[in-house]
């Protein structure tokens, strides 16, 4: 039997894809988001559908142990919820910063801190936590957003080479502009448009679905084999 894996931010764009991904593959799931009806809506079998904030560590933990008692121990977490507030250090409200940085970067610490011990005791396991091609380049409106994948790309070869004994992997999944509702999360129209803009005249953003066949793929590779990083993007997307 396939084992549990997890996909945090599964109630659309990039999570779903691989949620749909993995469960046609034979993997039995914990979806977490707080949109439990969108996660009830992918319609998968042997998923369990949790309606939990990540960043409420004990309802997450709660959520992890309901699958394993279900499924059995998690060999991969997928931490991929996440938000992207888009603005300037001028006019961004330190709320949306907040938000971001507890989303992106602290519940992803938290989720990781979980399932770790269960991994290191089985000496296996996976963890893909998603960044962006913003953890690797600085894009204007980007400022608190790249922050948060700068520092998802730091933490996680850290996480690597502290658990690389361990036989665990960890991977980063680093894309350029994906179709999805993340664009949601800006305020500003201005920002909102241009971003729009800038996404039409490249051709549009990658097919999620495109995203989770690659997540699959470094995935499904023996555990002696670690993927570090997937950058991946529009191949009209220059920078
Ligand atoms: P979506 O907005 O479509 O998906 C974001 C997901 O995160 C949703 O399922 C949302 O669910 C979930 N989420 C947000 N906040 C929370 C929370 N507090 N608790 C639980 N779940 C939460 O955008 P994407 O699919 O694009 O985003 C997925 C990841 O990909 C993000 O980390 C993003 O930064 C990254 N990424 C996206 C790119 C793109 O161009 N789209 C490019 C590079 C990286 P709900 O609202 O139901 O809680």
């Amino acid at each position: 039997m396939r084992p549990l894996t997890i996909v945090t931010g599964a109630s659309s764009g990039i999570g779903a894809a691989i949620a749909v991904e993995f469960s046609r593959a034979g993997y039995p799931l914990l979806l977490v988001a707080r949109r439990g009806d969108r996660l009830a809506q992918l319609g998968l079998d042997r998923a369990l559908c949790k309606a939990v904030d990540v960043t409420d560590r004990p309802a997450f933990e709660a959520a992890v142990a309901e699958a394993e008692a279900q499924y059995g121990p998690p060999d991969l977490l997928v931490n991929n919820a996440g938000v992207m507030p888009l603005g300037t250090i001028s006019d961004q409200p330190a709320e949306e910063w907040r938000r971001a940085f507890d989303v992106n970067c602290l519940a992803l610490l938290e989720a990781t801190q979980i399932v770790l011990p269960g991994m290191v005791k089985r000496q296996r396991g996976t963890v893909v936590n998603v960044s962006s091609l913003a953890g690797r380049n600085i894009y204007a409106n980007h400022m608190a957003y790249s922050g948060t994948k700068f520092a998802v790309h730091a933490m996680t070869e850290n996480m690597r080479r502290e658990h690389a004994a361990d036989n665990i992997r960890f991977q980063l999944l680093s894309p350029g502009i994906v179709e999805t509702e993340l664009l949601q999360g800006t305020r500003s129209d201005a920002i909102k448009d241009s971003y729009t803009a800038s996404k039409r005249s490249i051709g549009g953003g990658l097919a999620a679905e495109s995203v989770a066949r690659a997540v699959r793929y470094a995935y499904e590779l023996p555990q002696d084999v670690c993927i570090r990083e997937i950058v991946m993007a529009p191949t009209r997307q220059a920078s």
